[in-house]
């Protein structure tokens, strides 16, 4: 079992591996406090940015990609490829950091480092397809071309959650696209922004891309909000609450630049008498409790055939009785900390109101002692009539509301009823079923699975949802447009002028 102490080394040591310099680790007065959700503890602080940094990071970001927009796309892959080459290589001290500082047990933390590494794959291929199209011209001698160029400085701002994925997303991307990128990773998460900075650093410095492309400025939402402010920062990619979007948005949208917001998620699954129960209950017990609830695409509903709700619920409550919660270092455990006390109020407040709503915790809800310090419970069960209002939030906790329903329409009609729309899953063997999970009046969500949860996607598909999540869509497919802007052309070697639309305009 490890103590405050303990972590801190490992911490310090991590750093000095990952080859951060020593500079940025400050104990003065305005430094960031990092501390883990392991112990509770302290471990040490990191020097924050105030307005003048983040300025001169912005600006130097900007120098930066004005050199890398004219670099070649696939020579710009080869920073990436470098990149991957040293997330594989310190991929069991990334992981590390991810653990100390969120939590997240061992699997899961090197499992957000490998999507890291896929990631960097992905971008290289990407490096040497940046496609634009050409269209017929209606004009003879005439050809009409799009092409797609790097955007600028991409500002960063990511959630505690995924302290290291969801930027490597954005910036793997935004690398091969041209751009530069200036982080501002999540209060809770300093070490690990410092630690993949630092890699980074060393991949630009080693394959001579400019220096100054990657920035990482710490501290809390004011930082966040000068990238916001910034006109030198044409894309805000913002990942957080639904009540962090509304305030970036909106702001972003005034100075007319553009946002990429990833938001929060009330994610359902819908399981049906058809199916394989057995690997819907492992699926979702993994989607509801994995990373202990604090996922954007976590669990948190199941609509589920009221002919077999007792059957389920049973299941489900003897899989959750039976989750290992502690140390997420050891190899058994299955469920780590929450966040911070914080996060265990807001599951509190929302068991209570289940109780106040008419519904019943069948198993689960309750803080167990692990001896370590922090913050640790045991997922909850949840039974909730069909209107209760708690069900329609999100609660950033392992909670798993159990609905029921009668047909498959009632089903679609419930599992479309909340605001967010990020993740979905049914599971079901009848092929109707999943055919209608999936069409255009089907689950409304940016991800739908069929006989697969809500959690755990790949980075090849595009990622994000849609209503309160925000619309965004970053990783994989064509989610890299959102990096570069389109420019159309028309080259006339006709050496006449015509005119489109057959305008007349002779002199
Ligand atoms: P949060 O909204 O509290 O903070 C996220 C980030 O936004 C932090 O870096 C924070 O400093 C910054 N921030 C907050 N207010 C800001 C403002 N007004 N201007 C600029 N920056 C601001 O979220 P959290 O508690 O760190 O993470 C949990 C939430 O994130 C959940 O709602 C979860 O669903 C969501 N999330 C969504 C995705 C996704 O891809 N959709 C992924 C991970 C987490």
């Amino acid at each position: 079992m490890k103590t405050t102490d303990d972590l801190t080394a490992l911490a310090h040591d991590a750093l000095a591996t990952l080859g951060v310099p020593a500079e940025v680790l400050d104990d003065g007065p305005s430094a960031l406090m990092a501390r883990s959700p392991l112990t509770g503890g302290t471990l040490l602080g990191v020097r924050s940015a105030d307005a003048d940094a983040v300025e001169r990071a912005i600006a130097d970001a900007h120098e930066a990609f004005l050199a890398w927009r004219v670099t070649p796309a696939p020579v710009r892959g080869q920073l990436v490829k470098r990149f991957g080459e040293l997330l594989r290589a310190h991929k069991e001290t990334l992981a590390d950091l991810v653990t100390i500082e969120v939590g997240k047990i061992r699997s899961e933390a090197l499992g957000e480092v490998q999507e890291m590494i896929d990631i960097c794959d992905f971008a290289l291929g990407l490096s040497r397809q940046l496609y634009g199209r050409t269209m017929p011209s209606e004009r003879a001698g005439h050809r009409l071309q799009e092409v797609w160029h790097p955007l600028g400085v991409v500002g960063v701002i990511s959630a505690f959650n995924f302290p290291v994925a969801v930027w490597s997303w954005n910036t793997a991307v935004a690398l091969v696209c041209g751009d530069a990128v200036v982080w501002k990773p999540s209060e809770l998460a300093p070490l690990c922004a410092l630690g993949c900075g630092a890699l980074l650093d060393r991949a630009i410095a080693e394959t001579g891309a400019p220096a100054g492309l990657s920035q990482v400025v710490i501290g809390g939402r004011e930082v966040g909000e000068l990238l916001v402010d910034s006109p030198l920062v044409p894309l805000v990619s913002a990942t957080g609450s639904t009540r962090m979007g509304r305030e970036v948005g909106p702001r972003v949208a005034r100075r007319l630049g553009r946002s990429l917001l990833e938001l929060g998620g009330n994610n359902a699954v819908v399981l049906t008498p058809s199916a394989d129960l057995q690997l819907a209950i492992n699926s979702i017990v993994f989607a509801a409790a994995g990373t202990a609830g604090q996922r954007c695409t976590s669990q948190r509903r199941l609509i589920v055939h009221e002919s077999i709700v007792d059957d389920v619920v049973a299941r489900l409550a003897s899989a959750f009785d039976r989750l290992p919660v502690g140390d997420p270092f050891e190899p058994g455990t299955l469920v780590g900390p929450l966040v911070n006390e914080r996060a265990s109020d807001a599951m509190q407040a929302a068991l209570a109101a289940v109780r106040a709503q008419g519904g019943e915790v069948v198993t689960g809800g309750e803080r167990v002692d692990t001896g370590m310090g922090g913050v640790w419970v045991r997922p909850a069960l949840v039974r909730v009539p069909e209107q209760a209002g708690i069900v329609l939030q999100e609660t950033f906790a392992p909670i798993l509301y159990v609905l029921t329903y009668r047909d498959f329409d009632e089903a679609l009609a419930l599992h479309n009823s909340v605001s967010q729309g990020l993740s979905a899953g049914i599971f079901t063997s009848d092929q109707g079923e999943a055919e209608r999970f999936l069409a255009p009046d089907g689950a409304d969500t940016g991800i739908a699975n069929v006989n697969v949860a809500t959690s755990g996607a790949e980075i090849g598909g595009a990622f994000g949802g849609e209503k309160d999540t925000g619309g965004g869509r970053e990783s994989g497919s064509d989610a890299w447009k959102a990096y570069m802007r389109r420019s159309t052309n028309t080259i006339n070697y006709s050496g006449t002028v015509q005119l489109a639309q057959g305008v007349d305009f002779s002199v």
